[in-house]
């Protein structure tokens, strides 16, 4: 295998345009990626014609505007490229027209309210800093797909990466500012970069399509823990099986194709869980990347008899998933800027910037923990396996004191007391890989970049880059501000360090963040601790976000209360099909098994009292088993009732908090049953398939 043909192979990119397209095309094109102009309808109808024949010529027959909705996933509409000639034939056109713009109906994606349903034409536009890439699926089909960005008919943002693209802008902008004040003179823009880390598990088909919990709701709804679970701390990073392998060997392939820079594969801490890392991108491109990442697991898992499963909390009992979210910022000229780095001035620029994220943290912990909400992450945060529920940052000890040691003004021995000599005296080289990493913070600084650890598996990594955009932008602009004004730099930025030190400086936290104390430390700072979705998502809508996301031009108020309202919806939606999956697999699966197991009881006792013998035990399982279906009956009634009611209940708010407080702790109680049944009746009577079953028999 050649992996250096399969890469990209799929891709409309630098090099097939350079070949295929006239050099003025060219050059225009990359003209209106780097100014980011609009693209002039002549060189758009060039592209889309080399575009078309290139696709055409690797297989394809139609394209797709492919866009993300607020769905959380991708949407996809094929058109074929055939057009009537007079003759009663076809030829393949695709004008540039067709590329940079699309209007589907958008009347069933979610809006919010901001588009009425009888004006239901949305647009789609070529988001052209993302390339052009061909799909192929199992039938043989081959799309060309146009990652496009998905707006109202007046141009209100409908989709992920809309705001993704502005907050991008807004970065890129405030950054340069500070890099200017500071004497950089030759970076012409700064790239927000993220490497997300993918977490998921797998599971087999046969097994997968016996539970109906898992086809509905992406996690087991009950489930008696298997004997063993994690404890043995021997699947991370543990030999991959066979299977497994075969499947990660044919997901490389694929993402290879369409580009994706798909680097490390392991086997994570759950049994039946692994990770799949690509190398870091810019904001955008990661986050199409992992969109097409997590759909290209599940169709390749099919192919191989695996079901992948990408829910924050698949199993009770051992670990659930999450994505680690890497980012940084790096100038067009290929400088990291939270790279520490070799000389006094790039130290004292890497010292404000870190600044900045400490800043920027500090003020909307809340907007971060609410970017990071679904009803799969409530299981998770806070629980002693993901990040605690409150916001901090992993500082590592060296460079908190350094931090310390430049908010002090203490000058070091023989020099003068400038900011930049406080950087280079007292930052020592500091080692890429940290070896303090703690694994347990929220937010780490992991050497050269932030780790933002609390993200969602199953989720767009977009919403909470556009958060890290933003909140980081807002911070950057204050800095440039008073770098701009300042008589003295290197005094200005002491100030400035010394005064988010002081006043941000509460949300560093070098510990254990899984710690008892960690929570009763960070009360005592004021760190917000917020544990559920339907509180988290209220820091999206409040006057702070609202004023923060309108002054950078990410979001409109209106804009984000849409978001606000979808994101609630969905919460009490996913909640909805759990108890309804609940109740469905209580009454048709569970509760039928157990009448059998407590007829086959019955029929024992009869026939042994029958011959004299006394049938204790078979008693003694009769009593219990009928006890606790009792008392599970009972509880899918107690579970009905409470979904009546939320259906009925007035106001989004109160019924995601009737859902969150009410149907889903009827669930569990109904679960706790259900699972002591499952330890008692015969394996040949379950209904469906075990913890065991499902987690070791891959
Ligand atoms: P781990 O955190 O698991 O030890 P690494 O630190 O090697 O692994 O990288 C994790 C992820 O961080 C990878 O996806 C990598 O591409 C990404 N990454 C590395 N540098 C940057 C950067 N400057 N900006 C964004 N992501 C980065
Ligand atoms: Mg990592």
């Amino acid at each position: 295998m050649d992996v250096t043909k399969i890469f990209g192979s799929n891709v409309f990119n630098t090099d097939v345009m350079q070949n295929r397209l006239p050099k003025d095309t060219y050059k225009a094109f990359q003209k209106t990626l780097v100014g980011g102009l609009p693209l002039a309808p002549e060189v758009a109808d060039v592209v889309a014609n080399a575009m078309k024949d290139w696709a055409i010529e690797k297989g394809a027959t139609h394209y797709t505007h492919w866009f993300q909705p607020l769905t959380g996933s991708t949407a996809e509409k094929h058109d074929s490229f055939i057009s009537p000639t007079m003759n009663g034939g076809v030829v393949m056109e695709f004008s540039g027209k067709q590329l940079i713009q699309g209007e589907p109906d958008a009347s069933s994606f979610p809006s919010g309210g901001l588009r009425a349903t009888f004006e239901a034409r949305g647009y789609t536009a070529w988001d052209c800093t993302s390339p052009a890439f061909l799909k192929e699926d199992g039938a043989g089909n081959v799309t060309l797909c146009i990652p496009t960005a998905f707006c109202s008919y007046n141009g209100e943002a409908l989709d992920k990466k809309t705001p993704l693209l502005r907050s991008m802008e807004a970065v890129s902008k405030q950054a340069m500012r500070v890099l200017r004040a500071v004497g950089n003179t030759t970076a012409k823009r700064v790239y927000a970069t993220v490497g997300p880390e993918q977490e998921y598990f797998l599971v087999d088909k046969k097994l997968y399509a016996e539970r109906l919990d898992l086809i509905c709701t992406g996690r087991t709804l009950f489930g008696a823990p298997a004997p063993k679970g994690q404890e043995m701390e021997d699947h991370y990073f543990g030999p991959i099986k066979d299977r497994v392998s075969e499947f990660m060997k044919n997901l490389d392939i694929e993402l290879w194709k369409m580009g994706i820079t798909s680097k490390t594969k392991h086997n994570e801490v759950a049994p039946s869980q692994f990770e799949m890392a690509p190398i870091f991108a810019t904001t955008n491109i990661a986050a199409d990347h992992n969109q097409l990442v997590m759909e290209t697991m599940q169709k390749v898992a099919l192919r191989h008899g695996l079901a992948c499963l990408l829910h924050e909390k698949p199993y009770a009992g051992v670990n659930g998933s999450g994505k680690h979210n890497n980012w940084s910022l790096s100038t067009d000229d290929g400088q990291n800027l939270l790279e520490p780095g070799s000389t006094p001035h790039e130290n004292g620029q890497f010292i404000l910037f870190l600044t900045a994220l400490i800043m920027a943290v500090d003020r909307h912990a809340d907007l971060l923990r609410a970017a990071a909400a679904n009803s799969g992450n409530d299981h998770r945060l806070g629980a002693n396996e993901a990040p605690p529920a409150i916001i901090s940052i992993f500082m590592g000890n060296e460079l908190t004191g350094i931090l310390n040691t430049v908010a002090s003004g203490k000058r070091s021995k023989g020099t003068d007391s400038s900011f930049v000599r406080v950087g280079v005296d007292t930052l020592p080289p500091l080692p890429r890989d940290n070896s303090d990493r703690n694994r347990t913070s929220p937010f780490a600084f992991t050497g050269n970049k932030f780790e933002f650890r609390m993200v969602a598996s199953s989720a767009s990594v977009s919403g909470p880059n556009v958060v890290l955009n933003t909140i980081a932008a807002e911070a950057l602009d204050e800095i440039a501000t008073r770098l701009e004004k300042a008589k003295d730099l290197h005094r200005e930025a002491t100030a400035i360090v010394r005064e988010a030190i002081k006043k941000h400086g509460r949300v560093i936290y070098n510990g254990n963040n899984y710690s008892d104390e960690w929570v009763q430390e960070a009360e005592k700072r004021g760190l917000p601790n917020i544990s559920s979705t339907v509180e988290a998502l209220e820091a999206i809508s409040n006057p702070k976000a609202i004023k923060l996301f309108n002054k950078y031009k990410v979001l409109s108020a209106k804009e984000v209360r849409s978001r606000h309202e979808i994101y609630l919806e969905q919460y009490a939606k996913q909640i909805n099909i759990e108890a309804l999956t609940t109740l469905d697999m209580a009454r048709t699966l569970y509760v039928p098994a157990v009448i059998n197991y407590i007829s086959d009881l019955a029929g024992s006792v009869c026939v042994v009292s029958d011959v004299g013998g006394s049938a204790t035990v078979q008693r003694t399982l009769l009593d219990k088993a009928t006890a606790l279906l009792e008392s599970a009956h009972a509880k899918i009634d107690c579970l009905d009732s409470a979904l009546e009611k939320a259906r009925t209940t007035k106001g989004l708010k109160k019924q995601a908090m009737w859902y969150r407080d009410e149907v889903c702790m009827r669930m569990s109680k109904l679960r706790a049953d259900i699972d002591a049944l499952e330890m008692l009746v015969p394996r040949s009577l379950w209904p469906v398939p075990t913890y065991a079953d499902m987690l070791f028999k891959l």
